[in-house]
């Protein structure tokens, strides 16, 4: 089958300037992905007629599928749709169902027309017009040499309600696509190059259809297989062999499959198991408590958290002795377990989760440099504390620190769980 390539032209000077972040190209991708439909290029133009017609002719040469927002409002600097009237060689000419469509939209709102609000009613005479139901700029549909332009309004919530109603249905009746299917494998604690590594032989056997990927985020690597081809069923038999081939080598940084968070991971093996968890965070700030409940459900495992930033705080809510605070410091191990061992015997919990750190930018010594931040899981068993060095970038070692968190806990849980005492 041959595949059907689409290019995205996002138009509007307040997306080259950086004032509006293109969230337009990102929805459109999962969208066209899913109905197998490749983006090849995503352009972003300013309002400037040359770079318009510019972009299209380029895109021309590409694609399929030509897909443009932005530039259609009234005013005089959005010239999307002169623009496109000129490339297509046609006039503009008013759509009666749009000025009619336009005028019954401000009635209903009790606002008065002015010659702008009337103009939206102007199409290129060569188009078919696509219904905006979400505003009054109409979308505009093209076809010339097999291919297809259709050009969208920038506002977001008008672009999309517009693809899923009109132009998706459409292009799925044009055009005969693959089926495309992914799955993912999430890991944590293991960096990409080194997954890499563990996985090459594997990875290098993969048939021509199912491709892989490897998206790292904070300490965690997603890896997304892709899996292209005719038949929906046969493509996730495939993946599923492929993913029971590759789990056994790389199964203790597996946490989960599809979409699965880590603390929804964790938040899934506390529930099963009738655990419960309390944290007592330093420099993570409440962070951790924060991921942890930002999962429906969390209830049932979460009892809460203490955010001990102060000597005072570790000492008189998580029982940490002065003796172990003078002598190794707020960033040691002997503090972190206790802060761990504390929280579990105070809250009550069957674990205790501790953070404490130098955050940064500022505040290290020689010893302990910025990014040194200590970890700890107490639970039934023994404490486990762990040392980790990171940036000195405040807000990225305050996430570092809470993945490699929620990675100690799934691990000890996992470990609880497996040899009960
Ligand atoms: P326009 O169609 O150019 O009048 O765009 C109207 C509004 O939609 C702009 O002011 C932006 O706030 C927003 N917008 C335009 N393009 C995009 C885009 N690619 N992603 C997100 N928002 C956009
Ligand atoms: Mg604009």
């Amino acid at each position: 089958m041959k595949p059907v390539w689409a290019e995205v032209i996002t138009i509007g000077d307040e997306i080259l300037y950086g004032q509006t972040l293109d969230t337009n190209t990102q929805w459109m991708g999962r969208q066209l992905n899913a109905i197998g439909i490749k983006i090849i290029r995503k352009v972003a133009v300013g309002d400037q007629q040359e770079e318009i017609i510019k972009a299209l002719n380029e895109a021309s040469q590409r694609a399929d599928i030509i897909l443009i927002t932005g530039g259609l409002g009234p005013t005089k600097d959005d010239i999307t749709k002169k623009t496109l009237a000129e490339y297509f060689g046609t006039s503009l000419v008013i759509d009666d169902e749009v000025l009619e469509y336009v005028r019954a939209l401000f009635s209903k709102r009790n606002l008065p027309m002015n010659a702008l609000n009337e103009a939206q009613a102007l199409v290129p005479q060569s188009c078919t017009v696509i219904t905006n139901t979400m505003g009054t700029a109409p979308g505009m549909w093209f076809e010339r040499d097999e291919k297809v332009y259709m050009s969208m309004p920038g506002v977001p919530y008008e672009m999309e309600t517009m693809m899923e109603k009109s132009v998706l249905p459409r292009l799925k009746s044009i055009f005969s696509l693959p089926v495309i299917y992914h799955q993912m494998i999430q890991t944590v604690g293991i960096g990409e190059s080194w997954l890499a590594e563990q996985i090459e032989a594997w990875e290098d056997q993969l048939p021509l259809h199912i491709r892989l990927a490897y998206l790292p985020s904070f300490g965690r690597v997603k890896l997304r297989l892709t899996a292209v081809g005719d038949n929906r069923l046969e493509l996730e038999n495939d993946v599923a062999e492929q993913v029971k081939q590759v789990t056994p080598l790389i199964e203790k940084y597996v946490f989960g499959y599809g979409d699965i968070t880590l603390e929804e991971a964790v938040g899934e093996m506390l529930a099963k198991s009738e655990k419960t968890l309390a944290v007592a965070e330093s420099c993570t700030g409440g962070f951790l408590a924060h991921t942890l409940t930002s999962i429906s459900g969390s209830s049932r495992y979460f009892q809460g958290g203490i955010v001990a930033y102060s000597n005072q705080l570790k000492m008189s809510l998580l029982d940490v002795p002065e003796q172990t605070l003078t002598q190794y410091g707020a960033v040691s191990e002997e503090t972190i377990r206790a802060m761990a061992e504390g929280v579990r015997k105070n809250l009550k919990t069957d674990f205790g989760v501790s953070t404490s750190g130098i955050a940064g930018p500022d505040g290290g010594t020689p010893e302990k440099p910025v990014g040194t931040v200590w970890i700890a899981v107490a639970g039934p068993g023994e404490t486990v504390a762990k040392k980790i060095s990171l940036s000195k970038d405040r807000l990225v070692n305050i996430r570092r620190s809470t993945v490699v968190a929620l990675n100690m806990l799934r691990q000890t849980v996992q470990a609880t769980l497996a040899n009960p005492s």
